[in-house]
């Protein structure tokens, strides 16, 4: 890691109007002390990303990189959400950049945690995570739904940082590394702990927005939480085929028991037949999906292009 390395603030802005200036101020104040303290190098510059506005958002962005030499932009064609918004200007500073942090417009993530971030990364961490250690200032539902979604990723075996949202450094390599993922589902929060690398955390505490509104609405949550999910997980395919043998394990219990009756002497009447038939029929045709749900798994993994192995030092090239 480079002393004075060239650092790149990418963040994704969609209809900010209202937050762009507030935002700009403070950080403009961080970066130029940070360049002051040598963190930094002087070519160091903030991107905003704008994802296809419908307001003035890119007309601001354009004013304030006239006026502040410290701040540049990119627009998109169009509104392609969040998370392709920010791909989108990852991979564009990591042309200019030796070491690349993300976050939002409306700085709900402390922009103090930057000097942790950067502390770590010229410790040798390639990514650095941002935790927010308390969720104080969320609404109790927000804090619930989204805290109870990192565990039920957990659960489902994605491996994702708790509490860990877009807020995170990443070095040039990583990001050189990370071009080669080229599945269109993002999740990009559970997709950077599979680069690898040498990573920790930083924690902070995540502030109320100060402007403008949340565009991420309930409805859009619950489609990128389930994006998250079936981007990463198969085991909601093999849940069909446990339940499944689950159902035929029933179906079994019912027959032992009504042969067991039978010979104390009860009729195997036809409606005992036709419930184990059903249980049967039943768990024969979940099993069926399940299985047929495994090579639908593999083909989507497969798909995916996922790169198999990542060289993180050859020393053959030292
Ligand atoms: N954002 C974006 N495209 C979208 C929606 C949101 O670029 O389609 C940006 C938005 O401008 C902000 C960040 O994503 O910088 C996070 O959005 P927000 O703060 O509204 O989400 P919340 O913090 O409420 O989860
Ligand atoms: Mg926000």
């Amino acid at each position: 890691m480079k002393k004075e390395s060239i650092l790149y603030v990418v963040i994704p802005c969609y209809n900010e109007e209202e937050v762009l200036e507030e935002t700009t101020r403070q950080l403009k104040i961080k970066m130029e002390k940070l360049i002051k303290d040598k963190k930094i190098s002087p070519k160091s510059k903030v991107m905003y990303v704008n994802d296809g506005s419908k307001d003035k958002t890119w007309e601001i962005i354009k004013e304030i990189h006239k006026k502040e030499p410290l701040f540049t932009g990119v627009t998109l064609s169009r509104n392609r959400g969040h998370q392709n918004a920010l791909l989108g200007g990852l991979m564009t500073a990591k042309n200019y950049a030796d070491v690349i942090i993300s976050m939002d417009a409306d700085l709900q993530d402390d922009i103090n945690a930057i000097d942790g971030m950067l502390e770590k990364y010229y410790d040798g961490c390639d990514i650095v995570y941002g935790v927010r250690s308390a969720r104080k200032k969320d609404t109790f539902f927000k804090r619930v739904t989204a805290e109870g979604f990192y565990k039920f990723m957990s659960a489902l075996g994605v491996d994702c940082v708790y509490n860990h949202a877009d807020y995170r450094l990443t070095s040039k390599r990583v990001l050189e590394e990370f071009s080669n993922f080229k599945e269109v589902n993002l999740f990009l929060r559970g997709m950077f702990p599979l680069v690898g690398f040498k990573s920790d955390v930083v924690y902070y505490e995540r502030n109320e927005r100060f402007a403008g509104e949340s565009k991420y609405p309930l409805k859009k949550m619950l489609n990128f939480a389930w994006d998250g999910i079936t981007s990463f997980s198969v085991k909601p395919l093999r849940l069909i085929a446990s339940f499944g043998v689950f159902t035929i394990l029933v179906s079994l219990g019912l027959l032992i028991y009504s042969i067991v009756m039978l010979i104390l002497g009860q009729a195997f009447t036809g409606t005992k037949f036709l419930a184990i038939s059903i249980w049967f029929l039943g768990g024969v045709q979940l099993v069926g999906l399940g299985v047929v749900g495994e090579y639908v798994g593999k083909i989507y993994s497969e798909t995916k292009a996922r790169p198999r192995y990542i060289i993180s030092e050859n020393l053959e090239e030292k």
